[in-house]
């Protein structure tokens, strides 16, 4: 197993390690805690369904828009 640098004290510690035998920091192997990584995880989904939403209105408004503009340029009746 490669030994790296605990992420808080820098004491040489397995990748697989779950904690720092040094300092006790969980996932000392690691760039990033889990709950970071699952941050980061959340916070890319939201971007990517926030796009997809973006994209998929404006593709239904481009659709729909002309319609829409026509009907409320009609004079009243
Ligand atoms: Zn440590």
């Amino acid at each position: 197993m490669p030994l790296v640098p605990c992420r808080a004290c820098g004491q040489q510690v397995d990748t697989s390690a779950e904690a720092c035998p040094g300092c006790g920091a969980t996932n000392p192997g690691h760039k990033m805690s889990r709950q970071q990584r699952d941050l980061i995880v959340t916070v890319v989904q939201v971007v990517v369904a926030t796009i997809i939403l973006f994209v998929a209105g404006n593709m239904a408004w481009n659709a729909v828009g002309p319609v829409v503009k026509q009907q409320m340029n009609k004079p009243a009746p």
